[in-house]
Formats: structure tokens, sequence, C-alpha cells
């Protein structure tokens, strides 16, 4: 039987936590976005050159994956908190998770990213902080009549206030959300 090949999908958010990354027998990968988002002369551009030089590898992902990547953020309702860079993370893990010899896992601080790779049954680990062990949604709050709105919402229809974004946990669901 054949070892699987452990593949790190690595995010801004790993290289911008300058936390040194030891990662034996795994292969280090990231997407154009990542590489985009650290320019060179800055603080973390050194960190990342330093990956660079240790293999990491960076990948553009699939038009199919990233596609399938909005569909499910839309439905988990992190489309408002994703970034590019965090659709061709998504986006990038599900084409590696088609390689069978390869255990993918995204390494990522971001819970958006973190939920949608939950709904799309894709690994991750969290860095630097716990990761989540529930699945949650978000929501929208309006502070001005307190009414909340499953998806997002940029002024309220009823006060005209701008909503703030809330973590929706699971056992929350049931109550009070709007549907509109
Ligand atoms: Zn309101």
């Amino acid at each position: 039987m054949n070892k699987k090949i452990k593949v790190f999908i690595i995010d801004t958010s790993i290289v911008l936590s300058g936390k040194p990354l030891n990662i034996q027998d795994a292969e280090l990968v990231t997407t154009p976005g990542v590489a985009s988002e650290l320019r060179p002369g800055g603080k973390y551009y050194q960190i990342f050159q330093f990956l660079l030089e240790k293999g990491l590898t960076i990948m553009s992902p699939s038009k199919k994956s990233l596609k399938k990547v909005n569909e499910v953020s839309d439905q988990t309702g992190d489309t408002a908190r994703l970034s590019n860079t965090d659709r061709e993370i998504l986006a990038l893990a599900l084409d590696l998770n088609l390689e069978k010899k390869k255990d993918v896992i995204i390494l990522t601080d971001d819970y958006s990213i973190q939920n949608v790779a939950h709904a799309l049954k894709i690994r991750f680990q969290s860095f630097a902080q716990q990761g989540i062990t529930k699945k949650f949604k978000w929501s929208y709050l309006c502070p001005g009549c307190g009414k909340r709105f499953k998806k997002h919402i940029k002024n309220c229809p009823i006060c005209g206030a701008s909503t703030r974004i809330i973590i929706r946990h699971k056992k929350d669901i049931t109550e009070n959300i709007s549907d509109d």
C-alpha cells in the first residue's frame, strides 16, 4: 500500500502569523493570490521567500473548482467574507483532493475559509488559533433595530442602519432569524 503524500495549502494568514513553519515530509502549496498579497520588500516577503526556497509551490486552481467554492460559500453565508485569494485556496484544495495519493490539508487561521472547507469536506488545520469545533454560519445584525438577516445585506431595510456581521452558532440557528 502506498503511503499518501501530505499536502499543506497555506494562505496569507499563515505567512502573516510570522511563526516558523516546520513541516516535514509534506508538500507545501499556495496560490498566485497569496503570492501577490506578499509584495517584495515587505517584512513578510522574506518569510515567503524562505518558504519558496524550501520548496513552496505556487499553483492556480481550476475554474470548475472556483465555481464550486462560490456555490458552497453562498450556501454557508461566507461569500462576503471570502477574498479572491481565499476562494483560490479552497478551489485548489478541491483540485488536489482529486489526486488519490494526496492527503490535502488547508493551513489557515481564517474562520470563513475553515467554515467553507468544512462544508466542502476539505480538511483544515488552524495554525495560530483554535480551529472551529462546530459548524457555524455568519449572519448579519442590525445594530439599530436588532433585526438579524441570514444573507449579506448592507443596510437594514427596516431602519436603514448598516448591518454588522456576527457568528451564528448551530444551536442558535432556529432562533430569531429573518429569511429576507
Ligand atoms: Zn434595523
